[in-house]
């Protein structure tokens, strides 16, 4: 984790921090300073900036890649059919998105054609990521595909998501990691097997995350 001071740098706003200044308005200072950012490209092509959605006391994160179209529109994130999905799985184990996490991306703004998040995208948009993080300090990750996963391990290249998913990892962060494909993957495959794969896959990895939510409700 990137220490305070240069955190603070990097966005540019030490001087509006103060030691009275609660976590919620820290939280919205730093999301109307992201609503300007020009950090990186993706700032000349996006319709608004996603900053993210959700129960920010909720101390559970997810974390997915970029905002696509619907989300670039109406700039809320996880909106369009695979949100929808994701959502409805999740509500069949009990969970709702709005109250139970917050969710984000690694970049806050739609790449063209919604093609992946590049490398310097994500080094330039991280210090939203990290101050969400600093604000929220989750007791639980949930990665949606390999770029968050790759962030949340702190990895130099994206791995394979077979050997990630499945399980609960340790994230840079110290704290417990859930991976789990993309939910746009479910709508990219053209294989009806490798579909079938995906979703059943994701439908396990939200049971799990779903499971760990409630025991850290319980706690
Ligand atoms: S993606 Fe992040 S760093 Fe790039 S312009 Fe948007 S808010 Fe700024």
């Amino acid at each position: 984790m990137q220490s305070k001071s240069n955190l603070y740098d990097l966005l540019g706003i030490e001087e509006v921090f103060t030691p009275e200044e609660s976590p919620i308005h820290r939280f919205y200072r730093i999301k109307s300073i992201a609503e300007r950012c020009k950090r990186c490209r993706l700032h000349s092509t996006r319709t608004q900036v996603v900053f993210g959605f959700g129960n920010i006391a909720s101390g559970v994160m997810v974390i997915g890649e970029a905002p696509g179209g619907n989300e670039d529109i109406y700039g809320k994130p996880f909106i369009g059919k695979a949100g929808e999905r994701f959502s409805s799985i999740l509500k069949e184990y009990g969970i709702e998105r709005d109250r139970d996490f917050y969710i984000t991306n690694v970049v806050k703004c739609r790449p063209p054609k919604n093609r992946d998040p590049q490398k310097d995208e994500i080094q330039a948009c991280e210090p939203f990521l990290v101050a969400q993080i600093k604000i929220i300090k989750p007791k639980l990750f949930l990665a949606l595909g390999r770029y968050s996963a790759a962030w949340l391990l702190g990895l130099k290249r994206e791995p394979s998501m077979k050997e990630i998913r499945g399980k609960i990892l340790v994230s840079k962060f110290n704290v417990p990691l859930i991976v789990t494909y993309h939910p746009s993957t479910v709508d990219h495959a053209r294989n009806p097997e490798w579909r079938n794969f995906a979703l059943n896959a994701i439908r396990e990895d939200l049971k799990l995350f779903a499971e760990k939510i409630k025991e850290i409700q319980q706690s």
